[in-house]
């Protein structure tokens, strides 16, 4: 991944910084508005990162200690962080084989008499079945909270990824599809919600820095409860501003690339890629290709055959229990059988904006020549 940044993003900064304001204000109310609108949205709000976006999403959905929160193994280690912040017990569900997303089945094996939220991750950019999993989950008062970090032009049920949800998290960092150098938002259908986690993003003030600036003599504030400083700023919130306008062509471009890598993988025996499932278009953030027994190479293999053609690949999507923050927790009992095959023999390749098409054609020789049938 390459973030494509240009001069526009160092015009919007500079401007940030000749006007004195620096800290969260008004642009990142102007980023949030412009969020909220491009995800249709009802409420965002800007965070440090998807990290604590997804904290404080916890905390705005009462999820604390006590609590069991369904998340997939299979994803970043921030997804099952955020529960363990809040004091909460993270249960890994295992994830389907062709999406690499929860299912209601899946989650429905990890559900325990304790739990009060699943965290739905949009794995890669693709899009999770939100529709099922709601109707597993609010007639038993389980909030469904949406991990979208990857998942910003990602579309779902004829609408981008995250509109479904009651609640859903961002990422902005570069190996996510539009960047901030880091951030995140909170996007909330709930008004009281996003009311309280723009509070708790800023210590809880009930005045914030940028209204209690407005004035020479500033009104006192008072601290509601004990808040966190999650704040974005303003320069960052200038990157967004032009990064978001730049989605569409973004996405559009991933897509291109992503159709030339499947159009090639289809014709190598032994390898499976990623696509869009039946419910939604995928942005490809992440572009996976499932190393298979008969590829006669492993993934490791692979990796390694790349390196040598000094082509950078990566490992697949992780699985968390495997991690020694995780190793020796209780974190249920569900089979991790999909997530444990599937991080063991995927691996994520390159794809950025500024990708050639002989630099694609590279990457699909190697990964073509690592084959040992
Ligand atoms: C990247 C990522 C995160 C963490 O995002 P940050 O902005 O780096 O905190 C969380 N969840 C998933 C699924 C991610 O891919």
């Amino acid at each position: 991944m390459k973030p494509w940044l240009g001069p526009e993003e160092i015009a919007a900064v500079s401007e940030v910084i000749s006007s004195g304001w620096i800290a969260q204000g008004p642009r990142t109310a102007q980023f949030e508005a412009a969020f909220a609108a491009r995800m249709e949205a009802g409420h965002a709000v800007a965070a440090s990162s998807c990290t604590t976006a997804l904290h404080l999403a916890l905390v705005v959905a009462d999820i604390g200690p006590g609590d069991d929160v369904v998340v997939p193994s299979f994803s970043f280690i921030a997804t099952a962080n955020a529960p363990t912040y809040v004091g909460a017990r993270p249960v890994f569900a295992d994830v389907d084989p062709v999406t690499g997303n929860l299912t209601a089945e899946t989650v429905r094996a990890a559900l325990t008499p304790a739990t009060r939220a699943v965290i739905a991750v949009d794995q890669g950019g693709v899009p999770v079945d939100l529709v099922p999993l709601r109707a597993l989950c609010d007639p038993l008062g389980i909030t469904v909270l949406e991990d979208a970090a990857c998942a910003a032009g990602t579309r779902y049920a004829g609408a981008p990824a995250g509109a479904g949800a009651e609640i859903a998290a961002w990422s902005f960092h570069p190996r996510k599809i539009l960047t901030t150098g880091e951030g995140g938002m909170v996007t909330t259908s709930r008004p009281e919600w996003a009311a309280r986690a723009r509070t708790l993003r800023e210590h809880a003030m009930s005045l914030s820095a940028a209204e209690r600036s407005a004035s020479i003599l500033a009104p006192s504030e008072s601290y509601t409860e004990v808040g966190y400083n999650y704040r974005m700023t303003d320069l960052q919130a200038a990157v967004g501003l032009v990064q978001l306008d730049r989605l569409d062509a973004v996405v559009r471009r991933r897509r291109e690339l992503a159709a030339g890598y499947a159009k090639a993988f289809a014709e190598i025996e032994g390898l499976r890629a990623v696509t869009d499932p039946p419910w939604g278009e995928s942005n490809f953030q992440s572009y996976w290709i499932e190393v298979l027994p008969d590829f006669g190479t492993d993934r490791n293999g692979v990796l390694e055959a790349l390196a040598g053609e000094g082509i950078s690949a990566r490992r697949g999507i992780m699985a968390s229990h495997l991690e020694p923050a995780y190793r020796d927790r209780d974190t249920g009992a569900a089979s991790l059988e999909v997530t444990e095959r599937l991080s063991a023999s995927t691996l994520i390749l390159p794809l950025f904006h500024e990708m050639t098409e002989s630099e694609q054609a590279r990457v699909i020789e190697a990964v073509a020549g690592s084959r040992k049938p």
